[in-house]
């Protein structure tokens, strides 16, 4: 029987992404939900790292088994890596995407393509029983663009072009997506340091 890992997450779509890549292990992903775990967790780190670990080790108070957490964000090398930890927030909580990617649009205007560089960046913390806690990262590098393209993502996914695919993340394929994203990096390295 597989053993089970708690994801401390609230997202049904994240669980089914995560299962999907860790299907060959002898893990099962499941939600805090299916866990019976209700936790509103205060991410007040300062890097993605800190805040994946704080998250998997509050939802470990509740439950003795492995939990497993991640953080992600956009960081925008013109905007000294804002939003970063912050992307979630940035521009307000509730306020829509179009608006909040449209503000970094004009933070970016008139800065030349060489000096658009972003990045999307996922970090995943493993906490064990014993203590141990285990980090991943992952990344996929991109340029942010002048307009919105796609329907096909989420949050900021619109205005990441991926130079290497020329489209958006927003563009892009869900499967290569997963396949080649900050999240799918960060967990197949996971994957590979649980095996
Ligand atoms: P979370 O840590 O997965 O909740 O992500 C934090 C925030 O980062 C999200 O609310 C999005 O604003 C942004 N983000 C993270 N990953 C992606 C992505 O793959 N596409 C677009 N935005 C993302």
């Amino acid at each position: 029987m597989k053993e089970k890992i708690i994801f401390a997450t609230k997202n049904k779509g994240k669980i089914k992404e995560i299962n999907m890549i860790m299907k060959d292990t002898n893990y099962e992903i499941i939600s805090m939900e299916e866990a019976g775990i209700n936790v509103d967790i205060i991410e007040d780190g300062e890097t993605f790292e800190e805040n994946a670990v704080i998250k998997a080790k509050k939802v470990m108070e509740f439950c003795k088994c492995i939990v497993m957490a991640d953080d992600s964000g956009l960081e925008v090398d013109y905007l000294d890596k804002a939003p970063g930890i912050y992307s979630a927030r940035f521009g307000g909580e509730n306020t829509p995407y179009s608006i909040k990617n449209k503000m970094i649009i004009d933070k970016l205007k008139g800065v030349k393509e060489e000096h658009r560089t972003a990045r999307f960046v996922c970090v995943i913390a493993t906490v064990f029983p014993d203590g141990k806690v285990l980090t991943t990262k992952g990344t996929i590098e991109g340029i942010i663009i002048e307009e919105e393209r796609g329907n096909n993502g989420f949050g900021y996914d619109p205005i990441f072009y991926v130079p290497e695919y020329s489209c958006t993340t927003g563009e892009m394929d869900k499967e290569l997506k997963n396949k080649i994203s900050h999240r799918g990096k960060a967990l197949t390295n996971m994957k590979e340091m649980m095996a």
